[in-house]
Parts: structure tokens; C-alpha cells; sequence
């Protein structure tokens, strides 16, 4: 039996079976093992008016992929999620975010998953516990990534491509 490693992320925004936010993501933490980050709030993303809590973890398991998505699925269910909107208030989303084996790219799973770089309330609680971790595709650490996201940018660049 071969155990791999993966980075998950952990998302709530809304009561669930567990109580509030903080609470699934404690108990879907608790279940997970392994390595967790803290717990942090964010800004929604989407038609949502509701506050996220997020957090990462790092597991290692036996299972493919697909398995691994499976069973999260099945956590997110008890806990109260019902299949709807995609930007629909949700008491707990689970993402597999990387594996240590690489890339995996399956009908409906897509590792690492495909938005991960862009979204620092996975990128910041991931870089709290794997920052070292090297992202297949871009060849940039969890550290880099979290940098580049976070780095102040000018308003307004002068020299932007297309001028004359
Ligand atoms: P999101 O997590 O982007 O807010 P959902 O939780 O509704 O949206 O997920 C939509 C679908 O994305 C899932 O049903 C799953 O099949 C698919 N998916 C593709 N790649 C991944 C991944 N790496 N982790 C989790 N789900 C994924
Ligand atoms: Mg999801």
C-alpha cells in the first residue's frame, strides 16, 4: 500500500450540522488528522454576503485521487452541504489543492486545483504549514505563490505592454 500526501483546503460560510463556520471546519479537521493551520476568516467571493472561514490541512492516505474526493464529498454531505449553486452559501467545502504525486486531471478532478494560485485564503493558510511544497505546474513554492498573490502591485503602470 502506497500512502501519499495531499494538501486540502477547508471553507465554511454558513451554519451546518456542526454549528457555526468555525465549528465544521474544527470537526472536518478533527476527522481529516494530519497536519492543520489555524483557522482564518475572509471576505466572500461571489453573491455571497456572508463571511468564509478557511483553513489548509496536510494528510497523508492510501487513497487515489478520485477515492480522496470521494470521501470528502461524503464529509461535506453530513455536514449538512446540499448539492446547488456553485457560489452558494455552504457549511463545508473540502478541495484537494495538491498531492504529492503530482498532477491528476480526471472528468471532475483537476490536481492541483486549478484556481488555487489566485485565492489567498488557500494560499494563506497553506502557506502556514507546507511552504515548501512545489506547485507541478508553475514549479513556484507555496511560499512563492503566497508572496506573489500578496505582493503590492502599482496602481498603475506606465510602461504597460500595448502602449505607444
Ligand atoms: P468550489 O469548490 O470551486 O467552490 P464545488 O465545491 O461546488 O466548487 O466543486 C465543484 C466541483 O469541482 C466538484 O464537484 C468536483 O468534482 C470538482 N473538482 C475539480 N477539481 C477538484 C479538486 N481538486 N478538489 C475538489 N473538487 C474538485
Ligand atoms: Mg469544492
Amino acid at each position: 500500500m502506497v500512502t501519499t500526501s495531499y494538501a486540502i483546503a477547508l471553507g465554511a460560510n454558513r451554519p451546518g450540522r456542526d454549528g457555526a463556520p468555525e465549528a465544521a471546519l474544527a470537526a472536518a479537521l478533527a476527522e481529516l488528522g494530519g497536519t492543520a493551520s489555524v483557522i482564518i476568516r475572509t471576505a466572500p467571493i461571489g453573491p455571497s454576503i456572508r463571511r468564509y472561514a478557511n483553513a489548509a490541512c496536510i494528510i497523508t492516505s492510501p487513497l487515489a485521487p478520485p477515492a480522496l474526493l470521494t470521501a470528502l464529498k461524503r464529509m461535506e454531505r453530513a455536514a449538512g452541504r446540499r448539492p446547488g449553486r456553485r457560489w452558494g452559501n455552504r457549511p463545508l467545502d473540502l478541495d484537494i489543492i495538491l498531492w504529492s504525486e503530482g498532477a491528476w486531471a480526471s472528468p471532475g478532478l483537476t490536481i492541483p486545483h486549478p484556481a488555487f494560485r489566485e485565492r489567498g485564503f488557500v494560499l494563506g493558510p497553506l502557506a502556514m504549514i507546507a511552504p515548501d511544497w512545489r506547485d507541478p505546474i508553475t514549479g513556484l513554492t507555496v511560499r512563492q505563490l503566497h508572496a506573489r498573490l500578496t505582493r503590492r502591485r502599482p496602481a498603475y503602470r506606465a510602461t504597460a505592454s500595448g502602449g505607444s
